[in-house]
């Protein structure tokens, strides 16, 4: 049988196809998340294009965090050596793809990191959100605070994020749906979408939102945003 060689895994291609495919476990939002997404997809906040700086800035934090690792455990790097963001647009669909090389997810950290809130700044965000409709105010808080993953949700209508931690020897998808109140998580099983470690994020665009996926674009917004990111940023297009 034809086996590929996915980094340290060796899956077998006819195996792949033969099994049944693993089953799609649905989950629900917390109640804080839900309530945040529902205020991301239905505001009027017109400055959407901070989605990205949230999104490579979480790509530079799994670096970081796999870089800090591999001081002390060094075969933690074996898997990919380039520690990188790679940003691909394809524009006749309306995609925008963020892959990282960092530390990835194993699926319990995909229901605690993306499932509810257990990170400071979000929380935050909810408090002065909560104070301002107190005191009668509304403002700009979304982009004050930066929301953080579910910013994504401000120009797409489908998040996908399939990711692969050196602790587990699977590859795992978080789906989500921008009016939604559940995701869903299952095993990654097309060979074609392994990958050796990290994250990739896939972002279906909001159909008024498809002008994001062009490289000008995002070349405009990573410098804008992110030149202080301590790692490479490529991007590039699909060829059409
Ligand atoms: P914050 O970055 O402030 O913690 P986010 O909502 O941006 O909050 O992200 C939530 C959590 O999801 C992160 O703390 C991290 O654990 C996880 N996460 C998000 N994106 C990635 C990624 N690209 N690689 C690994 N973990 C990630
Ligand atoms: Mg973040």
């Amino acid at each position: 049988k034809p086996a590929l060689f996915l980094g340290n895994r060796y899956e077998s291609t006819a195996a792949a196809s033969e099994a049944s495919a693993p089953p799609v476990q649905k989950y629900e939002y917390q109640a804080e998340v839900s309530r945040l997404m529902d205020l991301i997809v239905n505001s009027l906040y017109s400055n959407k294009e901070v989605f990205l700086r949230e999104l490579i800035s979480n790509a530079s934090d799994a670096l970081d965090k796999l870089r800090f690792l591999s001081v002390t455990q060094p075969d933690l790097m074996k898997e990919a050596a380039d520690l990188d963001i790679r940003i691909q647009t394809d524009k006749d669909n309306g995609i925008i793809t963020i892959t990282d090389t960092g530390i990835g997810m194993t699926q319990q950290e995909l229901v605690d990191c993306l499932g509810t809130i257990a990170q400071s700044g979000t929380a935050k965000f909810l408090k002065a959100l909560k104070d301002s409709k107190d005191a009668g105010g509304d403002n700009n808080l979304i982009g004050q605070f930066g929301v953080g993953f579910y910013s994504a949700f401000l120009v797409a209508e489908r998040v996908a994020v399939s990711t692969k931690s050196p602790k587990s020897d699977k590859q795992y998808v978080w789906e989500g749906e921008a009016n939604s109140s559940s995701y869903s998580i299952r095993e990654e099983t097309d060979p074609e979408k392994f990958i050796p470690r990290g994250t990739r994020l896939t972002l279906y665009l909001k159909r008024d939102e498809k002008g994001f996926a062009h490289p000008e674009r995002i070349q405009k917004l990573v410098k804008n945003y992110s030149q202080f990111v301590s790692f490479p940023i490529y991007t590039w297009q699909e060829k059409g």
